[in-house]
């Protein structure tokens, strides 16, 4: 049946993707953005207000004109390395400003929402594959400020019934098959996409040894010293949005839980440099840097509670497709500076 279902960020990178996906199911999707980091035609058809999830008279609108079913928060901060450097921005957004929206969200009877967590909240992990129950100390505040929202979640699960599922994504890769969105952050730091501008520049003339592309850290103990992550499609991420989702329609009175969404396989930063180097042809080349802070060596998710209890299965289970789809999106939609 077509529910309303808010998608805070639904103008990012996920968010647009997930945005999509409910519109094909049939819902009504309003997307909350406020372009800080987004872009408005990434919305594509969907509802799109403009607004700041920390500005209740900016948010309380969205809830009292419409009959909202649930909210899927995507709005956040993402960056790793930024958060240690800025983590006033990190705890002022990603934790005040969902502290917010539930708020706001409770004061309208809306009590169902999916949260975007992540791998971070885990730190360096005592052991792999990651699984929910394996402790959680995040070492950077990202992770630290995704985590605090679980707990708050949690608390409001037990007290006000408040019905949530946080989804901890490990690293989000790939976009649209058909080529209709894609990746766009403004500054880019993340690797798939970095790697993917340099083969572009080499492709377009520039030189090999140019290069601006650097892997942060060789001297993990890792099996070549870079450092390990899980890379899933973000169509997969978006799929366990909706099963998340009806979970909740079936499960009322749960309140809070967790599941991490990966592939259960790692590839190390020079492992993903050689798959780009495979799907695009050209010779990418990078320089071996020091360590960015905050980088946990290596994230590999076990993620079979979400395959078993969500009824889920990623579609795509290794990097190549979502490095196709990546390549594919870029070479149409390269960045106005390589
Ligand atoms: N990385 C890198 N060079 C870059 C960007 C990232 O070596 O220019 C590494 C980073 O240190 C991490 C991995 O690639 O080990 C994935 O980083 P990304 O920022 O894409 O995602 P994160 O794991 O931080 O969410």
């Amino acid at each position: 049946m077509s529910k309303t279902i808010v998608v805070t960020g639904g103008a990012g990178y996920i968010g647009s993707h997930m945005a999509r996906l409910l519109s094909a199911d049939g819902h009504k999707v309003i997307v909350f953005d406020n372009l800080g980091r987004g872009n408005a035609d990434a919305a594509l058809d969907a509802e799109l207000v403009v607004g700041d999830i920390s500005n209740t008279e900016q948010l309380a609108p969205v809830f009292q004109n419409n009959k909202v079913d649930a909210v899927m928060h995507f709005a956040a901060f993402a960056y790793v390395g930024e958060s240690v450097h800025e983590p006033d921005i990190y705890y002022r957004n990603n934790v005040s400003g969902t502290l917010n929206l539930i708020d706001t969200m409770r004061s309208f009877n809306v009590n169902r929402l999916v949260f975007s967590s992540t791998c971070a909240t885990y730190g360096v992990p005592e052991s792999l594959p990651i699984t929910e129950a394996t402790a959680q100390n995040p070492i950077n505040p990202y992770g630290q400020s995704k985590l605090m929202v679980e707990q708050i979640l949690k608390d409001y699960g037990y007290a006000y019934n408040f019905r949530s599922i946080a989804l901890r994504y490990f690293n989000a890769a790939g976009c649209a098959e058909d080529g209709s969105l894609g990746e766009r952050h403004d500054p880019e730091t993340h690797l798939l996409p970095l790697i993917l501008f340099e083969a572009l520049r080499v492709q377009a003339g520039g030189d090999p040894k140019d290069t601006a592309l650097r892997v942060f850290g060789s001297d993990f103990d890792t099996r070549d010293g870079t450092c390990v992550r899980d890379y899933i499609h973000v169509n997969d991420l978006c799929s366990a949005h909706t099963a998340a989702f009806n979970r909740m329609l079936d499960t009322p009175e749960l309140g809070a839980e967790q599941f991490n969404l990966g592939v259960n396989k790692g590839y190390t930063v020079l492992e993903v440099i050689e798959a780009c180097r495979k799907i695009t042809g050209v010779d990418i080349q990078y320089h071996l840097v020091d360590r960015r802070d905050g980088d946990p060596p290596e994230l590999v998710a076990d993620a079979s509670a979400a395959m078993e209890t969500l009824k889920w299965k990623p579609a795509f289970a290794d990097i190549e497709h979502s490095l196709q789809h990546a390549w594919d999106w870029f070479s149409k939609h390269p960045p106005a500076k390589l």
